[in-house]
This record gives C-alpha cells, structure tokens and sequence, in this order.
C-alpha cells in the first residue's frame, strides 16, 4: 500500500524496558508504515497508540494502568477513535485480564505476534469499531514472526542499529519472567541475519549490534551448523565498522566467543556479561548455575586476550535471603573485576516466579540501603575505568549533532564522547583527545 497524504494516520509507540522493547518497537513502526501510519510524538495526535511493554521491573503492570490512565485524560474529547494497544511482555502476561480492567484497550499484543498488528488492526476496524470488542492476540503462532516483517527502511536510520539474533530463554532464573513470557530459546536463522544486515547496511547503518535474551547461546536454526562465534565472523566481513552484542549468559561463553575479541577487528571491545551477585550460595538460589570464581576465570581469559576490553553487568541486591556477607561479595566482585558500566537493581518479587514464593524476603530499608551503597560502589569503578583515558586518543565512530556544532558518538569501549566539530562528521571514525571524564561519559577535542 502506498502512502496517501490524505489518508495518513499518527502512530504513536512508547517503548519501556530492554533494549529488545526497542527494536520490536523499530520494527513495528516500519511495518505500518507501509499501512499508512506516520510516527507522531503525542498521544493526542495519534489514531494508533501502542504501549510496548516490560514485565521485568517492579509493578509493571501497575504502571501500565497509570499510563492508560493518562492516555484515557489524552485522547477523551477527540472527535476520532484513537485506537489503544498494549503489546510487550506485560500484554503476554496478563492477556484478557489487561482488558477487563482499563477497558479502554482495543489491541493486546505479544513479543512474538506483533506482526499480525496489520490484519487484528483491520479486523478491529472492519468489525469492533462500534461494538468495541477487543482483540487478545498472544498465542506463539507457528510461523515465523521474522520472516513476516517488512524489510528494513531507509528513513531516519541511526548509524548504529539493533539486529535481533535470538528471543526467548530456557535458563529459567528464579527471579525472572522472561522464560514464560518470551516463550524458550530460539535463534534466527544466519542467512536471515544477513539479509538483514545487509538491509541495514544500505540504509547507511555502520555499526550492527546483535540482540538476544542470551544473545551468545545462538546457533545457526536452518543450514550449516554455526555458533555465536561463526556468526560473529561471517558479519564481519560485511560492509559495517563495528559489531557489539548484548546480552550475554556467562554459561554460553566459551573459548572460541572469546577469541573472537582478539581474532575479529570489527568486535568491539565491550562485553555485558550479568553475574547478579558475588555469593555462591545467592547464585545458587538465583538458579544461574555458574560460581563467582567460574565467572571472574571467564573474565580473565578475555582481559589476557584483550587487556583493554570494557566489562560492564547487572546486580541484584536483596535477593530472598541474602546477608550481609553475601552482599560484601557482591561488592567484592565489583572491585575485583573493575566494571566500566553496570546496572544495578533491588530484587522485587515477579508473579509466577519461584523467588517470589521464597520466605526469606528482604526488608525494604535494607535492600535500599545495599542499593545506594553497591551504586557508590560502581559508579566509583566507573569513574576509575574513564580516567585512564584522559589526554588519551580514542577512535570515535560519530553519531549525531547534539547542538549546532557539538556532535557525539561512542569510543570502542562504548563510552559516549563529546565534542566541537566545525564540519560534519556524522557517520566518521573520527580521532578525540579526551579532555575531560566523569563515570558516564567524555569529553574532548577532535583531531586532524
Ligand atoms: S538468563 Fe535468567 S535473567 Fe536472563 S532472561 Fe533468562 S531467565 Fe531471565
């Protein structure tokens, strides 16, 4: 369907959560597209409102209550029906019940059948508009949601894309919903892959970062047998600057993966490898089945490989029954491994998962109290991790004009860089000298 001016409708998304929200949200907007639908940036201005999801932090289905509330004060006066979506993990979770209590939903949606929206959009308005019955789509259909989606579009492309590889986890941690609301592991296939790439690489995109829940589990799913490593590979010798993943499971890294930081040039140096906490006995409740000391072996092996590369992960503090030694080996770990980035969150109890049923809950006060002291913690080996590269030069691939004149991009290491430039370099590895650091990013002059 071509586009028609006078028939052309808002599509609002907000996206919430991971980094997979963000793409599935990329993806969506590019699919209807071709149906007519423009990207507004207001609720009021849309005819198509889609809230896409996240079910892994605290109270999200409560937020997404709130948001439809808002949406609800938004859209109520206006002459046209605005259509309302939820898609994402919470839509996967709560199905039906999502409708009967903001009735004000028309679409409810999952990770892995949101490119059916076209045809449930049609038959809502083809039969729903007036008797207004939603519409729950949230089965695991039984083709492939990939291969259904349109090809990638050369509007607005960033220079650095999302490229999902893998969905879904069979590692079942005791704390997360993701096993049961983006189904088990399975991988796309390389040829795929590759077409999606190379889609993206004529859109002007330098840099492909691959995207999975355990994104180094992948293996090739039809054709010749590869693993993550293989994949790694074969992209590199596509026409792009860099490849970056995330994220990755430390059970699925194994000596060929981490090879390939020191075999693949294009393979940025930074790794996201999530350890949760340094206790053993927390790691074990967690279900991650690795140890502390097994985790800092495979860190090693990259740091003699790569000296230089950059590590960054995720806590978890006031996991059931973690004490305060368990909690000064979380700290540990931090100091030891030297993160240049992480994450950090307080455990909250997700429905259906067995940690929420555990006894030994953490009191509020403490898990906040061990929150504020594990940040201090890593934004003090933040800091520490910028500051060795200061009147250091680093190759920066630009992305964007922040202000007339002031552009930023990404150092190898994944650290945003700022910094004056009198041409365009948007789309350039440029050379910086930087001049300045704090624990989220730099600063410094370009060099000629
Ligand atoms: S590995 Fe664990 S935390 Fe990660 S998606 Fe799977 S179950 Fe969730």
């Amino acid at each position: 369907m071509t586009s028609d001016k006078n028939t052309q409708k808002g599509l609002y998304i907000k996206n919430f959560g991971c980094q997979m929200n963000v793409y599935d949200g990329d993806r969506m907007q590019e699919m209807m597209s071709s149906h007519n639908y423009d990207s507004v940036n207001s609720v009021e201005d849309a005819d198509l409102v889609i809230l896409n999801t996240c079910h892994i932090r605290e109270k999200a289905t409560e937020k997404i209550y709130s948001e439809l509330g808002r949406i609800k004060k938004n859209i109520s006066g206006k002459k046209e029906k605005t259509i309302v979506a939820v898609a994402g993990c919470v839509a996967q979770a709560e199905g039906e019940e999502l409708v009967k209590r903001a009735p004000i939903i028309d679409l409810v949606f999952g990770p892995l059948t949101y490119h059916h929206l076209p045809d449930i959009l049609q038959s809502f308005e083809n039969d729903n508009l007036n008797k207004k019955k939603a519409i729950v789509d949230i089965e695991p259909p039984n083709e492939d949601k990939f291969t259904e989606l349109p090809k990638r579009l050369k509007d607005n492309r960033a220079i650095s894309a999302f490229l999902s590889v893998q969905e879904g986890c069979d590692k079942f941690c005791t704390f997360c919903v993701v096993p049961y609301t983006r189904g088990v592991e399975t991988s796309r296939s390389f040829l795929e892959i590759k077409d999606e790439a190379n889609e993206l690489i004529s859109t002007g995109v330098q840099e492909i970062i691959l995207l999975g829940q355990n994104v180094n589990a992948w293996s090739n799913s039809n054709g010749k047998k590869m693993d993550f490593a293989d994949l790694i590979y074969e992209l590199s010798l596509l026409d792009l600057k860099r490849i970056r993943f995330t994220t990755s499971h430390p059970n699925d890294m194994n000596h060929k993966l981490i090879s390939s930081f020191r075999d693949v040039e294009k393979l940025q140096p930074y790794l996201h490898l999530p350890i949760q906490s340094g206790s053993n006995k927390v790691l074990k409740n967690m279900n991650r089945n690795y140890s502390s000391e097994e985790y800092v072996e495979i860190i090693s092996e990259l740091k003699s490989i790569r000296p230089d590369i950059a590590i960054s992960g995720d806590f978890i503090v006031g996991f059931p029954g973690e004490t305060e030694d368990d909690f000064n080996k979380t700290e540990e770990i931090i100091k030891k491994i030297g993160y240049a980035h992480a994450y950090s969150f307080k455990y909250s109890p997700r429905p259906g998962t067995p940690a929420g049923q555990m006894e030994n809950q953490i009191d509020e006060k403490i898990k906040s109290n061990r929150l504020q002291r594990l940040q201090d913690e890593i934004k003090r080996s933040m800091y520490k991790y910028n500051k060795r590269f200061l009147n250091e030069n680093l190759q920066v691939l630009v992305e964007k004009e922040t202000t007339p004149g002031y552009f930023s991009g990404r150092s190898p290491y994944l650290q945003s860089i700022h910094f004056q430039s009198e041409s365009s370099c948007i789309g350039n590895i440029v050379d910086i000298k930087v001049l300045k650091v704090n624990e989220n990013s730099l600063s410094g002059e370009i060099l000629h």
